[in-house]
């Protein structure tokens, strides 16, 4: 096995246990190290810190374990259990709930891997070459923790690993047609990973969309950016008079529609395909509640300004517009922009559109999508409810 050595000034954030070996921190020479394979990551003198995966890129090392041990197929059974056994002991699978983030990267460190299930079927999504290069052992991992409840396992990282032509889509293990029926908080969904965006769904909004349930009896709701609807479903079943959905996707309104249709809603329901920015300039209606979860504005920490400035504008559009005493489910998955930026922002909104705000909830990311500790990178998924007077 090969060994990477670190500067003197850089064991220490490996010391704290932060999982990622920068490029620029190694001394030794890399070019002959393959993508994907297993490194020993030794301090100046050649003494042990840790074993992960390395790969030729900013992060070089994902670090997996800080143990002197093999990284087998007894590693992966040993840390997918313990991941599946933190879920099931949180009671996250249910009767009405049977989609769950299992695997969720850093946060159950395993850096590199994520593994969503949906009632019965595990979709694994690499992000990085190490981890697809384990998949055999990651399967073993995930039959050995389900048993029979497990279907069948799919692998989806041709998306996340662009750079590798072979890397297939494929059925790891068993095999299901989709879309395949699942249940989150009693609301049924068509999940279709093959060819649905990320793994199919996305999961880590499951306890907001519930929040919204709590808030939605009587009321009339606009959903934009819903991807497949999520928010509109739970907020029919909880009451709601009338919910539109809105998505620039032609595909993911289509994708609502089914699932409004699943669930027998079409009579409370409207949908709109239009771009988000464009339409909340000016909205032909009014709405008690406003829901805006867009994708990731900013990826990267240079797009980080470009990024508040949407978020300003978009949270300036539904603040002014909004019924007095209505309700708006505000949202931002960039990693970059942290939950103080977040909330500023929407501040600044507020003043902007010249309405007293009032902040009624502060969200984040469920159980099912855990914060190492020692990777603060890990908090990605900020919200707010607020009250517009
Ligand atoms: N709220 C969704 C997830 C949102 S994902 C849920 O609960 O499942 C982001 C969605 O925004 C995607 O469906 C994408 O098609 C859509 N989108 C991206 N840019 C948009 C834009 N400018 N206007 C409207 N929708 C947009």
């Amino acid at each position: 096995m090969n060994t990477v050595q670190i500067h003197k000034h850089k064991v220490d954030s490996i010391l704290r246990r932060h999982p990622w070996v920068f490029s620029g921190a190694i001394i030794t020479e890399t070019e002959d190290l393959t993508d994907g394979e297993v490194v020993t990551v030794a301090d100046h003198k050649g003494r042990f810190l840790a074993r992960g995966h390395y790969q030729h890129a900013t992060i070089a090392v994902r670090i997996l374990s800080f143990e002197d041990r093999p990284l087998d197929e007894d590693f992966f059974i040993e840390r997918i259990g313990n991941a599946v056994e933190l879920r099931k002991k949180l009671n996250l699978l249910t009767k009405t709930n049977t989609i769950c983030r299992l695997i969720h990267g850093e946060g159950d460190s395993l850096p590199g891997l994520v593994v969503d299930f949906y009632n019965g079927v595990a979709v694994v999504q690499c992000h990085s070459i190490g981890m697809y290069t384990s998949i055999a052992s990651i399967a073993e991992g995930l039959k050995k923790a389900f048993g029979k409840e497990l279907k069948a396992i799919y692998s989806k990282s041709s998306d996340t690993l662009p750079q590798r032509a072979d890397v297939k889509d494929e059925y790891i293990f068993g095999t299901c047609e989709t879309p395949h029926i699942a249940l989150e908080h009693g609301v049924k969904l068509n999940i279709d990973w093959v060819t649905g965006q990320k793994t199919g769904f996305f999961i880590d909004q499951r306890e907001n969309r519930f929040l919204l349930g709590k808030y939605a009896q009587g009321k009339k709701v606009l959903n934009t950016f819903c991807y497949s609807g999520g928010f509109s479903l739970l907020a029919i079943k909880n009451g709601a008079t009338l919910v539109h959905s809105l998505d620039s996707s032609k595909k993911a309104i289509q994708l609502t529609e089914e699932n409004v249709a699943l669930n027998k809603f079409e009579d409370k329901h409207g949908s709109i395909v239009a771009d988000a920015m464009d339409y909340m300039k000016d909205l032909p209606e009014d709405y008690d509640i406003i829901v805006l979860d867009p994708p990731a504005f900013a990826k990267h920490r240079e797009k980080r300004h470009k990024a508040i400035q949407g978020y300003k504008r978009l949270n300036a559009h539904a603040i002014r517009q909004i019924k007095p005493g209505g309700l708006i489910f505000t949202f931002s998955c960039s990693q970059v922009v942290d939950k103080y930026l977040f909330t500023n922002t929407v501040i600044a909104s507020a003043i902007e559109a010249g309405r007293n705000v009032r902040i009624i909830e502060q969200l984040h990311q469920p159980a099912d999508h855990p914060i190492n500790a020692f990777h603060p990178e890990g908090e990605y998924l900020k919200g707010l409810v607020i009250q517009v007077d």
